[in-house]
């Protein structure tokens, strides 16, 4: 039997009787004759509570330093894991990022894995021992500690999995698998027992933070079969995999949303050539990442601009606009913190028409605004007022179809 990558979310190993749990998950794997290699986020919580220290001390850290900390918590995890598995009557060893060898880029708080040197892993995994690997956490170059941004415990697991080329990568947390909405704010969402890496990456991408996004492209890339199951249930979860003919054939497989966006709205902008390329290249030079962008018609030569940018962003594009005002000649920069992102996500929706409109008339009956409108060939996002998120995704999700019957549950 070959290599298993199980990757352990915060609330997975959230007090020591979920780590013994944990413990006892991974021996099962090896009893079972797999090679174990264990992917382990910080203790529920902690990763919250390392950045509120580092924001205590000042509101703008060093990115170098605020990785310094905040890494630390999958530290903690790992050598507990390890200790319960010894403690279990396994053997087991932990690995930070510097000892496996995930080297990154050096962009802190959102680097990106370059390459993994499985090496040591490969070692003790021959050894028969279960390899404990800290997720969320890399090493650039000069051996600098970076991290992978929020979620990235997910990325590590995949990405190892592919290294390694390990038949699958489990990635264990609270709900049983990938529903049709937020289960945690749609109580009529259903489990998919399979979905295609393609909608898995839409769907992350979109909010659902059940994977990071990163993670469901490496396993799109290298073609890892990848499973989301509980660690408090033994339901076979989901499997995020290439789309075949037995997945559902609907048109919206399912609806996710993001309260973790901002949206900036520039007043009068010159209707120039080059100015975009001004604007969005200062955005870029700071890696702030943008998402949606709205510009009106010009009048008199002059335009509104309104863009998203995730909420930690928001402060440093502030900044970047305030020093482009002058240059630029914008009467005024705003923004908007209160807002979410609502999506509806599904392959099926390539082959059929008026699914927009459809969306548009559901959030009219509601009374919901919306503020801007991006798509794509299988997505429509309508960004609206935060307060109505619930609202939104729970009468999008009726309108279409997708309510489970009011007996299936979300956890093991
Ligand atoms: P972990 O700490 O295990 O990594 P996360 O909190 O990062 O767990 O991700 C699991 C959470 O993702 C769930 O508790 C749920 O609220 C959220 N989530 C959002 N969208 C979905 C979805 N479509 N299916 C399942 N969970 C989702
Ligand atoms: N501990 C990190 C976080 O809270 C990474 C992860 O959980 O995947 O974002
Ligand atoms: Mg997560």
């Amino acid at each position: 039997m070959g290599c298993l990558v199980q990757k352990y979310g915060g609330t997975s190993v959230g007090d020591v009787e979920r780590i013994r749990n944990v413990a006892r998950r991974a021996l099962k794997a090896r009893a079972a004759g797999h090679d174990v290699v264990l992917v382990v986020s910080a203790m529920a919580g902690e990763t919250n509570r390392l950045l509120g220290l580092v924001r205590a001390v000042t509101p703008t850290p060093n990115e170098r330093e605020q990785d310094v900390v905040v890494a630390t918590g999958e530290q903690v995890a790992v050598g507990l894991v390890a200790l319960a598995i010894q403690a279990e009557g396994g053997e087991a060893t932990s690995f930070l990022a510097h000892q496996v060898r995930i080297v990154t880029d050096a962009v802190h708080g959102k680097a990106r894995i370059q390459h993994i040197d499985a090496g040591a892993l490969a070692q003790t995994l021959r050894a028969g021992r279960v390899a404990v690997v800290a997720g969320f956490q890399g090493t650039d170059d000069e051996g600098n500690i970076t991290t992978l941004g929020r979620g990235g415990s997910d990325t590590t697991a995949v990405a190892l999995a592919a290294a390694l080329g390990a038949e699958a990568c489990e990635i264990y947390t609270d709900v049983l698998g990938v529903y049709t909405a937020d289960p945690n704010i749609c109580p009529s969402a259903r489990k998919l027992s399979r979905i295609s890496y393609e909608e898995m990456l839409e769907l992350a991408s979109l909010g659902a933070k059940v994977l990071q996004i990163r993670s469901v492209e490496f396993a799109m890339k290298y073609r890892v079969p990848l499973w989301v199951k509980s660690s408090f249930s033994e339901d076979p979860g989901t499997l995020v995999c290439a789309e075949d003919a037995a997945m559902e054939q609907v048109v919206v497989s399912g609806i996710a949303h993001d309260r973790n966006q901002a949206r900036i709205t520039l007043r009068d902008v010159p209707d120039n050539p080059g100015v975009a390329s001004r604007i969005f290249g200062a955005l870029s030079d700071r890696h702030i990442e943008v998402d949606i962008i709205v510009q009106t018609a010009a009048r008199e030569g002059r335009a509104d601009l309104s863009f998203t940018v995730n909420k930690p962003d928001l402060a440093a594009a502030r900044e970047v606009m305030a020093s482009l005002v002058g240059e630029l000649g914008i009467t005024s920069v705003e923004s908007d913190g209160q807002i979410a992102k609502v999506s509806i996500v599904g392959v099926g929706m390539r082959n059929h028409a008026g699914v927009a409109a459809r969306m548009f008339r559901v959030l009219a009956a509601e009374g919901i605004n919306i503020q801007m409108i991006s798509t794509s060939e299988i997505k429509v996002s309508c960004v609206v007022d935060e307060k109505y998120t619930e609202l939104a995704v729970r009468s999008l999700h009726t309108e279409f179809g997708l309510d489970a019957a009011a007996s299936e549950g979300i956890r093991g």
